[in-house]
């Protein structure tokens, strides 16, 4: 029969709470230093918000100090997700604050190879250039009779998209005549 290592002898004839320490749990097990220190979100305000980033819409707890972004945890009153996020959902706070996040318009022309940067103006000009262009040349007409409709552009809708983005590109895309408007909601 194997015998039992010392220790584990040792263990098996303390109580409780010294077999507890002897593992590493309990609250002797604690450094002052842990003790001393406060969790990262405390007294920091703590407004409720929504996951951006897919249409599933887990509920986060946006934490900021003097309107400073520190922290943003799930939110356990949310019915959805009930306090967990996904990778994504928990690296959100990198969505604000990630450094290399790109804030300026990049425009690659077609067949160009480098990358330019556009006034945000601008680029909202090329789009609705483009958009009013590719309208007419896609306008149709079903023998002869008018139908109102283009097959110039469609709308393809991401996961980021919730409800009432998606009911506003419906509206405004359909009103300009395009049939083919597709999204990705589930809220
Ligand atoms: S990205 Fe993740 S955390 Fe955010 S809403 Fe979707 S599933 Fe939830």
């Amino acid at each position: 029969m194997a015998r039992r290592p010392k220790s584990f002898a040792r263990v098996r004839e303390l109580p409780l709470v010294g077999r507890a320490a002897d593992w590493g749990m309990g609250s002797i097990a604690t450094s002052k230093q842990t003790r001393a220190a406060g969790a990262r979100i405390a007294g920091l305000k703590a407004t409720q918000s929504i996951c951006p980033y897919c249409a599933v819409g887990c509920g986060q707890v946006v934490y900021t100090r003097d309107g400073e972004l520190v922290d943003i945890e799930g939110d356990p009153t949310s019915p959805i997700s009930q306090g967990t996020l996904c990778p994504k959902g928990s690296a959100s706070r990198q969505l604000v604050q990630q450094p290399g996040r790109i804030t300026k318009v990049l425009y690659r022309a077609p067949r160009a190879t480098e990358w330019e940067e556009l006034e945000l103006e601008t680029a909202m000009d090329m789009i609705a250039e483009r958009t009013i262009a590719a309208r007419e040349k896609g306008w149709q007409d079903h023998d002869g009779v008018r139908v109102d409709r283009t097959l110039g552009f469609a709308h393809l809708g991401g996961a980021t998209l919730d409800n009432e983005e998606n009911y506003l590109i419906k509206k405004s895309f359909t009103a300009m005549g395009a049939v083919q408007i597709e999204n990705q909601a589930r809220i």
